[in-house]
């Protein structure tokens, strides 16, 4: 196998409608990064940034396994995070995008976290390798929305994972084995908000890199350019081959753009609100959203909040009609119970009422899942209430007191109930 090198190049811009920028990007020949900020501009800077020192410190000979060496400076930047958050709670909430690659002589080991994005241009054919962790993607994935209608989704900056100085967010890790010739592009959402997946194509495929990362962010701005827009290109090329001296990467030197290039430091203790326009509100500080129960969860308690308003200003029969089509699971009389209606409390209207009461009763229950039924499970229909009853792990009563002692549950049973557990979570 021909033996690889690449070259490389970084860019970015603020685009047309911000003040600042919340992006960073990097580049050497070993490394690969764009971190996107978010939490409010002076926040997001400080996210983006600092994270982006942290990373680029990988930026050297290393001695372990590439993947365990990224895996483990994402953690470090995550507890930078998380450290800058406890000095200073004016930058609660802020966080990043990561997506990175890092190089080993043979193959990039990869780590993605948020809607930054990694393509991969292969003779002709652009493939996405990483997948958003959005909202609108979570709904593709379900098969509720087209991927056309998540690209126009009002929500679709909304994301489920990020670097946010917290345990419960995960990169992916993974390897990518290139091959000669392959350009790989890792991108802020700047760049796949403003322009569609065939288009990028095209334009990866200019004749160099430099140029191809020029045309990107030029359609970027082009198109509107509402946010930060940010690309990092990489091009396999034979080891050793002569350098291209048109390149911007032909010197060898890495290249670092946007937040962490502006802000060598982070500021602490200075974050303030710095919006790009006073009193505007800016949809960066509210990206970030935890994960859901479910996606449908999220979507039924916005409709929730939105008939209750309606029921509350117009009265609205209609209204009451939508929440008697609704069910939910909950707790009544120690049993575990089908609801039809919504769950609210509002004063002087009678929102649900018992559809079926099951003999199952909340002690046979699992903790987990005696908890979850008294918080109550929202159901599409009373057939989605009673599959969801169906597949509770039920204990069997407790059995009388026998002169054998009953044997303790089997490991079997364990497992059994860590499963429907990971699939109620979802
Ligand atoms: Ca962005």
């Amino acid at each position: 196998m021909t033996a690889l090198s690449y070259r490389y190049v970084a860019l970015t811009d603020t685009g047309l409608r911000r003040s600042t920028n919340q992006d960073s990007g990097y580049a050497s020949d070993r490394l690969l990064v764009i971190a996107d900020g978010m939490g409010g501009a002076a926040a997001g800077d400080l996210a983006s940034s600092e994270t982006m020192h942290i990373i680029r410190q990988l930026d050297r000979d290393l001695d372990v396994d590439a993947l365990d060496a990224l895996e483990r400076a994402v953690h470090r930047a995550n507890d930078r995070l998380a450290e800058l958050i406890r000095k200073d709670p004016a930058v609660e909430g802020m966080g990043t995008t990561l997506e990175a690659m890092l190089w080993d002589g043979e193959k990039l080991a990869v780590a993605h976290l948020g809607d930054s994005r990694a393509y991969r241009l292969r003779g002709g054919t652009l493939t996405q390798i990483s997948a958003d962790h959005t909202f609108v993607q979570s709904l593709v994935d379900e098969g509720k929305i087209s991927p056309a209608e998540a690209r126009v989704h009002p929500h679709r900056s909304l994301l489920l994972r990020a670097l946010l100085g917290r345990d419960d967010n995960d990169a992916d890790l993974s390897w990518l084995q290139p091959m000669l010739g392959d350009r790989y592009l890792l991108c802020s959402d700047g760049l796949t908000d403003m322009v569609a997946d065939d288009v990028i194509r095209e334009a990866l495929q200019s004749e160099t890199i430099d140029m191809a990362a020029t045309e990107l962010v030029r359609l970027a701005l082009e198109n509107g350019g509402v946010d930060n827009v940010t690309v990092v290109i990489a091009e396999f090329v034979e080891k050793g081959a002569d350098p291209d001296q048109h390149l911007s990467s032909a010197d060898g030197q890495p290249q670092l753009v946007g937040a962490a290039a502006s802000q060598a430091r982070p500021r602490t203790g200075e974050a303030t609100t710095d919006r790009d326009e006073p009193g505007e509100f800016d949809p960066e500080e509210l990206r970030y959203a935890p994960r859901p129960p479910s996606s449908r969860r999220r979507l039924r308690g916005l409709a929730i909040a939105l008939v209750v308003a309606a029921l509350v200003v117009v009265a609205g029969s209609l209204a009451y009609s939508w929440t008697q089509k609704q069910y939910f699971i909950a707790a009544s009389e120690g049993k575990v119970t089908v609801f039809r209606g919504i769950q609210a409390n509002i004063p002087l209207l009678d929102l649900d009422h018992v559809e079926e009461r099951t003999t199952i009763t909340l002690a046979s229950l699992s903790d987990f899942q005696r908890k979850q039924v008294e918080a109550g499970i929202e159901a599409s229909s009373k057939d989605d209430a009673l599959r969801t009853i169906a597949a509770l792990d039920v204990r069997a009563p407790a059995p009388e007191p026998t002169e054998t002692p009953t044997p303790k549950p089997t490991s079997k049973s364990t497992t059994k109930s860590t499963a429907s557990e990971t699939a109620w979570l979802r």
